[in-house]
């Protein structure tokens, strides 16, 4: 459920205040290494709305994990960035048309039992 800018999931036990975004600097599109998950679908939409084909989108921003597509990453100052990342103000370059793990965070499987490791990443949730 989406109030604003206050977003609830019935089955999570914290809620999100997407307002937080503008000051976090990105948090969860950098730091450690991670996986950002995309399916064949998400990767011609983006390579659609970036005006290339599938296959030059893939060579550039795509790589190979465990026989799934993840988005590259750059490393900046010893941190990995989602390729998309813009490194200076820290917006997603890619927002409208992001993957679809990124528009379900914070709500994520993962954080339903052991969400300790969210609360330490990002300003915008909430205990309920
Ligand atoms: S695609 Fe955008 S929202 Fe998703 S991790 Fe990359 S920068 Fe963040």
């Amino acid at each position: 459920m989406t109030c604003n800018h206050l977003h609830y999931h019935n089955e999570f036990s914290y809620f999100f205040n997407s307002d937080r975004c503008a000051s976090c600097g990105g948090k969860c599109c950098r730091g450690q290494q991670g996986y950002i998950w995309l399916s064949m679908k998400e990767l011609e939409k983006m390579a659609q709305a970036r005006n290339t084909s599938p296959e030059a989108f893939a060579r550039e921003y795509v790589r190979q994990v465990k026989g799934k597509m993840s988005l590259k990453e750059r490393i900046i100052n010893n941190e990995h960035f989602c390729c998309f990342l813009d490194p200076v103000d820290h917006c997603c370059t890619v927002y409208p048309y992001r993957p679809e793990q990124c528009r379900t965070f914070p709500f994520w499987e993962q954080y339903k039992e052991e969400s300790k490791e969210l609360f330490q990443l990002c300003p915008g949730v909430s205990l309920l």
